[in-house]
C-alpha cells in the first residue's frame, strides 16, 4: 500500500457512483490530493467493476466481451491513491454528514456486507441516470433498457436464445420471431442497429445456419421525421443511407404508444412485430 500516514486530520471526500463522472474525479483527486496525503478520497459504487456506458450496445450485440473491457475499482483505487468501497447508497443525513449503505447481497441473496454508514466532509453524488419510459404502456414490462451491464447482457442472452430456438426448429416459424425493434433513433439506437447487423452475420458464420441473416429484421423506430434529430440534417441523411445499406428497417415519424409481448404499436396504428424490443428513446 503506497499511502502515507496522515500527519493530522485531512478532509474526507466521499464520491458516490464510479461512472464516467465519479471514476474520473476519484482518479484525479487521488493522483493529486490523495497522493500527497492532503485528503482522503473514497469512492463508493454499487458494483465492483466499471464499464463505460457508451459501449453497452456492443455488449448487447455480443461484439464486445465485458470481461475484456471492464475496469476493476479496487485495482484502480490501489493504483491511484483512493479507497474503494462496494455498496449501494440508500440514505443521506446531511446534518450528521453521513451516508448510509444498504446491505450488499450475493447472487443467492445472502448478505455479504452488512448495512453501514460513511462520514464525509465533502460529498459528491454522481449516480447517473436511468432511461425514461415516459409512462408508455407495456414498455417497462416488455422492453429491455440499456442502462446497465446486466441489462445489456440480458438482451444478448435473449438474442442468442431466440437464435438457438429458431436454429433447432429449422428456422423462424412466425412473424417477428427473430426480429428486433429498437425504439429511439438517437446514437444508442443507431449504434445498436449497426452492431446487430454485424452480430447476426457472425452467428450464421458460426454454424447457426438454419437461420439466415435475411431472416432477421432490425427495425429502428423514431418519433421525429429524421434520425439524430438533435444533430445537423446532413448527419441524419448520411446515417439513413448507411443504415439502409445494412438493410435496417427505418420507421421515421412513428411514435411508439404501446409495447406488447409480440411487438410495438405506433401512433399511426402501425404494428411492428418483434420478439425482442429495446427502449432507447428515453432521456
Ligand atoms: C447505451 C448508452 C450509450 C451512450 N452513448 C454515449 C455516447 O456515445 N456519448 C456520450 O457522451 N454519452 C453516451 N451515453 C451517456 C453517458 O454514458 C452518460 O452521460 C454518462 O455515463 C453519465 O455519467 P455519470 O457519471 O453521471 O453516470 P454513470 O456513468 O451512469 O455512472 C453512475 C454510477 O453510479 C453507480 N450508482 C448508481 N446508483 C448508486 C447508488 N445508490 N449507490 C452507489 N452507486 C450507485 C452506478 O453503478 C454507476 O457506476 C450513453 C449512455 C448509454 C446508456
Amino acid at each position: 500500500m503506497r499511502k502515507k500516514q496522515n500527519k493530522g486530520p485531512v478532509p474526507r471526500i466521499l464520491i458516490i457512483g464510479g461512472g464516467a463522472g465519479g471514476l474520473e474525479l476519484a482518479t484525479r483527486l487521488g493522483k493529486t490530493l490523495g497522493r500527497k496525503d492532503k485528503a482522503q478520497i473514497t469512492l463508493i459504487d454499487a458494483h465492483p467493476t466499471h464499464i463505460w456506458k457508451p459501449l453497452l450496445h456492443e455488449v448487447a450485440a455480443g461484439t464486445m466481451d465485458v470481461n475484456d473491457d471492464e475496469l476493476d475499482y479496487l485495482a484502480q483505487a490501489n493504483a491511484c491513491y483512493f479507497r474503494f468501497v462496494l455498496g449501494r447508497m440508500d440514505g443521506l443525513d446531511r446534518t450528521a454528514k453521513r451516508v448510509t449503505l444498504a446491505p450488499t447481497l450475493n447472487a443467492a441473496g445472502e448478505e455479504v456486507i452488512p448495512a453501514c454508514a460513511y462520514p464525509y466532509d465533502v460529498l459528491v453524488i454522481a449516480v447517473g441516470s436511468v432511461c425514461n419510459d415516459f409512462g408508455v404502456p407495456g414498455v417497462a414490462q416488455h422492453c429491455i433498457f440499456l442502462d446497465t451491464t446486466d441489462e445489456a447482457q440480458l438482451f444478448h442472452r435473449r438474442l442468442l436464445e431466440a437464435y438457438m430456438r429458431a436454429h433447432a426448429t429449422g428456422g423462424a416459424k412466425q412473424a417477428g420471431q427473430l426480429d428486433v425493434a429498437i425504439v429511439g433513433g438517437g446514437a444508442t439506437g443507431i449504434e445498436l442497429s449497426a452492431q446487430l447487423h454485424q452480430a447476426t452475420r457472425l452467428l450464421a458464420a458460426y454454424g447457426l445456419d438454419n437461420v439466415q441473416p435475411s431472416d432477421i429484421k432490425i427495425h429502428l423506430i423514431e418519433a421525429s421525421p429524421r434520425l439524430l434529430p438533435d444533430l445537423p440534417p446532413r448527419l441524419s441523411e448520411s446515417t439513413v443511407k448507411q443504415l439502409r445499406a445494412l438493410d435496417v428497417q427505418l420507421h421515421l415519424g412513428e411514435r411508439v404508444v404501446e409495447a406488447r409481448p409480440d411487438g410495438v404499436l405506433t401512433h399511426t396504428g402501425k404494428f411492428i412485430p418483434a420478439e425482442l424490443k429495446v427502449w432507447a428513446a428515453g432521456v
